[in-house]
């Protein structure tokens, strides 16, 4: 590879993660040509609704506020998400994963001392919700935007249309500057070493640069289908291969959450947007059929007898081996895809293309970091990976096989295993997943609240001879000061006007 920055740079595919790579490269090199391709024959896969606070990021980075974006994408905000009916275990019946805030520093060490406790048999409320300031604002419908003196950082994320976002972001592209092109790639031209240099669409004409961004999709035209990068699927870890999705009409409190609720062969999301519910039942297609499956959602949404039509997708569930290979960077789902439960496909785009943006510049534009890129952007995968799995085995559902299956399914990487022992046998869980670099793409903390939020407890038996625990600080001192924080945030409702 040549040590010059890129002068054309085509990005194939306009979905989300194409439109947002191209709007990362034009705001960070604004001297190079940057031409996106779509088919308008294929077209984007339309889901994608739920972000973590990632996508806050990547509006930040290329300076466009909510004001512009939200009301044009009929974005809401959203605390975290709620998991529901995941654990049969008493008390246990759900639990919400809250993004990270700042008050966490004063709430944590008191969840992982009661949960230290509880795991050893003390009868503590080691129950997550108890402990975050992210849960209670939820709880009372308040959105994450604090009133300006409020000291602490609190991270979120958001719910949008994902057509209206690739709308949105592909006009802010052309308007600083970078050309759309439609047509359908037919070829991929490559020197004799495998270099690319071109694509060929189906009215004949070609399309060079000298440098690609693969957005394609699950097609991965040029990253698995030119380049032949070879694809590690997750099939064994993660059964769901399939969903089917429907919308119905949005509350009149618009929840600031998504939530997850477990059905007989998956798990279906509710997202809040400003004018609709975005549903979808996620499955495995080992377990029923995408007519049951829609059955299931519709009874679930109560929509029965309701005409409103259902969308069916299949999923690739697995990633590349490679993200950046000679000319080209694999973003979105070209690149991979783990199912959504925590949402996470766009933080991995975003982070794929600024750390590809980083270790170029820092290689002076050669492939010098190629590979310590590939390992890194691999290791975000599968610590996401390892943390969705971790879901299936911590349910504590036993009424289907799905859900029995999943629970003694023996795929699950070391790393998983180890955290699940530590669990179990840790005098202090939080700083052994730190010492062991066990944490992944998520903190000890949210490992924790998924554990302890579906009751993965020993019985209470010890709490009879071991009452002298006391808990390191009073719960209703703890719940007054989130109650106290909670007082500077305002209505969810109220924020979207
Ligand atoms: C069921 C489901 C739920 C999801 N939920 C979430 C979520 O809550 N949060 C989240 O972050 N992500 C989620 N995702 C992932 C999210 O949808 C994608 O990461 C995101 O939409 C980006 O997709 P993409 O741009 O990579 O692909 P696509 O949207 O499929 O875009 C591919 C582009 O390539 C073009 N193309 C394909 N073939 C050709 C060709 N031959 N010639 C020219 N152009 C071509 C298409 O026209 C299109 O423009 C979900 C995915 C699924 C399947």
């Amino acid at each position: 590879m040549t040590n010059e920055k890129p002068k054309k740079i085509l990005v194939v595919g306009g979905g989300t993660a194409g439109w947002m790579a191209a709007n990362l490269i034009a705001s960070r090199w604004n001297d190079v040509d940057i031409c996106v391709l779509e088919s308008t024959e294929i077209g984007i896969i339309g889901v994608g609704e739920g972000s973590t606070p990632h996508l806050k990021f990547f509006f930040d980075a290329i300076n466009v506020t909510e004001s512009e974006w939200m009301p044009a994408c009929n974005a809401t905000y959203k605390n975290g998400i709620s998991f529901v009916n995941w654990s049969s275990v008493p008390g246990f019946e759900s639990y919400f994963h809250p993004f990270a805030a700042q008050t966490d520093e004063f709430t944590v060490p008191t969840f992982f001392s009661n949960v230290r406790a509880r795991i050893q048999g003390h009868n503590i409320n080691a129950h997550p919700d108890n402990y975050f300031l992210e849960t209670y604002l939820t709880s009372q419908n308040l959105g994450p935007i604090p009133a300006e003196s409020f000291p602490f950082q609190i991270l979120y994320g958001y719910h949008f249309d994902a057509t209206l976002v690739g709308q949105f972001l592909a006009e802010k592209a052309v308007s600083r500057g970078v050309k759309r092109a439609f047509g359908t790639l037919t070829e991929v031209i490559q020197h004799s070493d495998g270099v690319l240099t071109g694509v060929r669409l189906d009215d004949d004409s070609v399309l060079e640069a000298d440098f690609f961004i693969d957005c394609s999709g699950f097609k991965s035209l040029l990253i698995q289908g030119a380049l032949r990068i070879s694809f590690n699927s997750f099939k064994e870890n993660l059964f769901n291969n399939a969903a089917v999705v429907m919308p119905s009409e949005i509350s009149e409190l618009i929840p600031p959450q998504t939530k997850s609720t477990a059905l007989s062969s998956g798990w279906a999301w509710k997202i809040p947007l400003t004018n609709r519910f975005g549903n979808g039942y996620v499955y495995s297609n080992d377990y029923i059929t995408p007519d049951q499956a829609e059955t299931e959602l519709r009874q679930h949404l109560g929509l029965i007898d309701s005409d409103v039509c259902a969308r069916h997708l299949r999923m690739k569930v697995g990633r590349a081996e490679k993200h950046w290979e000679k000319n080209c960077l694999a973003v979105g789902l070209s690149q991979g895809f783990i199912e959504p439960l925590e949402a996470t496909a766009l933080a991995l785009s975003y982070e794929t293309i600024t750390n590809f943006i980083k270790y170029y510049e820092d290689g002076h534009y050669s492939s010098k970091f190629e590979e310590i890129f590939n390992t890194e952007i691999n290791g975000k995968f599968d610590g996401v990976r390892d943390y969705i799995v971790c879901h299936y085995k911590a349910n504590q559902r036993k009424d289907t096989t799905y859900w029995r299956d999943n629970a003694v399914n023996t795929h699950v990487s070391d790393n998983l295993n180890k955290i699940l022992y530590l669990w179990r046998t840790s005098q202090d869980f939080a700083k052994d997943m730190h010492m062991h670099n066990l944490q992944g793409s998520y903190q000890a903390k949210s490992w924790a609240c998924l554990l302890a939020g579906y009751g993965v407890l020993p019985p209470l038996y010890l709490s009879a001879i071991k009452s002298y625990y006391k808990p390191q600080q009073d719960m209703d001192q703890l719940a007054d000061f989130i109650r106290r924080c909670g007082l500077n945030f305002r209505q969810h409702k109220e924020l979207l006007n």
